[in-house]
């Protein structure tokens, strides 16, 4: 048929490996997801940076697609392919790791997150690059095949960008750089580091003992990277490459009048990033560049208000290991948000202003009989204070209901007869119910003689009770009289 009819080879139709003697052959994956699907997916969790997630959900999606075909393709026809590495630049806490994280998870790929800052240009010193690949056959739990599906995640790149300095490039930063871009286009790392003489013994004895060598190299060739940064002194160098070319030209009314550093990172070119530092074979690796916005107070906002919120969920989360259910009112989680916003580092501010205003109740609530709290805005804006509040009502309601269990009758305190209760407790060194139960224990039968289904306790009460008490039997006798 002139070609026309293409036969599949018998191994590209092979059953999945299973068994003992196909133990080293590990997943073979297929990826079926289309773009739309990874960005909806990736849209119901991160806020705010809708311009990053198209572009990672399209080209990341893209790139494992890819490898359903290549993977039946021949070597020729993949020489000298560029993989979709991707380059992220924003401030912490906006969500690159999360995004990431995120999508490792929905393609069920291992993932590893390393940070450049740890390496040395000899590796064993600071951290051996080649170390986070072995980490993905860790995370893969010895799944050689599905660590080669992986993604690689480097933070803090721009801290191996080399400084041009009085003594030319700084050569043990352009080294690292190097050694990346080896990994990045393809190598075989070793599963057993040279250097790790134990683990080298290890395999040989394996091998006596089995007869079996096993499969010891990893390829790197369809393992993602992605490498972030913050990339401060990045948006100068844009303004300043934009504003040269505007001379002689009418400069762009918009650009020029846009300081943000955002407005200018969205003009950043490859020359760019290497006026920063990197070599240029680096960048050309990194084809796939996303900014991440700034998060705002509204951006925080939101993020707190989703219900996929991990900061508000691992948060209840805590309470309920007390068997303790809270909530939080908007205007509390608004008040929340504009706190972290002051904090400046981004969505991880969250954490760190949740913290501060819960940690009190987290302590102290778990003593308590409460198993329900909704946590209003002055619950977090002056949580002492409130706290104190909240612990005394809840003492008030469980004497209230003892009280009304043993005689039937409903009492309620003024504001001034609980606050003289609550010191007068602190004076005996009690709880407010013990305190009350003292005060009141001639009160169950007297209040029962003068028949009453209601009491008031005010501050006269409180500083003389039983005075009170006796007034009232007198004052019941007269009225029976009359
Ligand atoms: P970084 O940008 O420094 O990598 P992360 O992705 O680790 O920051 O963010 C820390 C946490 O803050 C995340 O785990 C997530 O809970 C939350 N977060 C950060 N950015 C966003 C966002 N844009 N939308 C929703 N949650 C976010």
């Amino acid at each position: 048929y002139q070609g026309q009819v293409v036969v599949p080879q018998t191994d590209e139709v092979a059953p999945p490996p299973t068994g003992e003697d196909n133990k080293n052959e590990g997943t073979r994956l297929r990826f079926d997801m289309k773009p739309e699907e990874l960005e909806a997916y990736l849209g119901k969790y991160v806020v705010y940076q809708e311009q990053a997630i198209e572009i990672l959900a399209t080209k990341i999606c893209t790139h494992f697609n890819r490898m359903n075909f290549e993977l039946d393709a021949n070597d020729d026809e993949i020489l000298g392919n560029i993989k979709s590495n991707v380059i992220m630049i924003g401030p912490t806490g906006v969500g690159k790791t999360y995004l990431i994280k995120l999508i490792a998870n929905k393609l069920g790929v291992p993932f590893v997150k390393g940070d450049a800052t740890k390496f040395s240009e000899t590796g064993y010193v600071g951290g051996d690059v080649e170390e986070l690949i072995r980490e993905l056959v860790r995370e893969a739990k010895g799944d050689i095949q599905l660590a080669e599906y992986g993604i690689v995640y480097l933070d803090e790149i721009d801290k191996i960008a080399s400084s041009r300095g009085a003594h030319g490039p700084d050569v043990s930063r352009t080294g690292v750089q190097r050694n990346l871009l080896k990994l990045m286009e393809e190598s075989e790392v070793e599963l057993r580091p040279p250097h790790d003489l134990a683990s080298q013994m290890e395999a040989v004895m394996e091998a006596q003992r089995s007869g079996k060598v096993e499969r010891k190299k990893i390829n790197t060739r369809n393992i993602l990277f992605v490498v972030s940064g913050a990339f401060a002194g990045l948006p100068d160098i844009i303004q300043r490459r934009m504003n040269q070319k505007a001379l002689g030209f009418q400069s762009d009314p918009q650009i020029t009048r846009n300081t943000e550093t955002e407005n200018w990172l969205r003009y950043t070119k490859s020359e760019d990033l290497m006026e920063f530092g990197f070599e240029s074979e680096f960048i050309g690796r990194l084809p796939v560049l996303a900014i991440l916005n700034t998060l705002d107070e509204d951006a925080l906002f939101r993020i707190v208000t989703n219900p996929k919120s991990s900061v508000v969920r691992s948060k209840k989360r805590d309470f309920l290991a007390y068997g303790i259910e809270i909530d939080f009112t908007e205007d509390a989680l608004a008040f929340l948000a504009k706190q972290a916003f002051g904090e400046k580092t981004g969505a991880r501010g969250l954490t760190t202003v949740f913290e501060r205003a819960l940690l009190k109740y987290e302590k102290k609530l778990p003593s308590t009989n409460i198993q329900k709290l909704t946590i209003t805005r002055e619950m977090v804006e002056n949580p002492e204070a409130e706290l104190k509040k909240v612990l005394m009502s809840v003492a008030v309601k469980t004497f209230q209901r003892e009280f009304l269990e043993r005689t039937g009758i409903v009492i309620t305190f003024t504001p001034e007869a609980r606050e003289l209760a609550r010191e007068q407790a602190k004076k005996n060194d009690r709880d407010f119910v013990a305190e009350c139960r003292d005060i009141f224990s001639d009160y169950e039968y007297g209040l029962r003689l003068v028949k009453l289904s209601q009491f008031t306790v005010d501050a006269d009460t409180i500083r003389t009770p039983k005075k009170k008490l006796e007034e009232l039997i007198r004052l019941s006798y007269h009225s029976d009289a009359e």
